[in-house]
């Protein structure tokens, strides 16, 4: 259930209300048992589609909260040939660029490493880079920007 559906259960729920108001004592009993039975149930419907609405917010700012804890965590980056290069405190290339498919699949940064073999790779997917232009360091007459 989400808000449409309380509100709408709401809605109901009041219209019914109006019209026991208005027939208050015309009402035979049975009519009158009937609408308070719709009335119960529209209200129950609108109680249990608010709390799964709330439910869903809650989640939402738990999931804002972390994506916001991530981002923050970040490292700033310089970007060459398409990878991004962690900057460290010093103002220095921290190395090797980030995993730019685990950056853009996974949002987070992990440093590519030096593998075995003449390639180097990303001990998260494993991703193999060493082909392609593929630039293991920043050149060294590279501008990092300030900050
Ligand atoms: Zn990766």
């Amino acid at each position: 259930m989400d808000i449409m559906t309380g509100l709408s259960a709401a809605a109901k729920a009041l219209e019914i209300a109006k019209s026991l108001r208005e027939f208050e004592g015309k009402l035979n009993d049975a009519t009158f048992k009937h609408q308070i039975a719709e009335l119960y149930t529209a209200l129950a419907d609108a109680k249990m589609a608010l709390a799964d609405a709330r439910q869903e917010l809650s989640d939402k700012d738990a999931e804002i909260a972390r994506l916001k804890a991530v981002d923050a965590s970040k490292m700033r980056t310089v970007s060459y040939n398409g990878y991004n290069f962690g900057i460290g405190a010093d103002g220095k290339p921290i190395g090797r660029p980030f995993c730019p498919v685990c950056e853009k699949t996974k949002g987070i940064q992990v440093q590519i490493t030096r593998g075995l073999s003449k390639h180097d790779l990303c001990p998260s997917c494993k991703a193999v880079y060493g082909t392609g232009g593929y630039p293991w360091k920043l050149p060294d007459d590279f501008e990092i920007p300030p900050a």
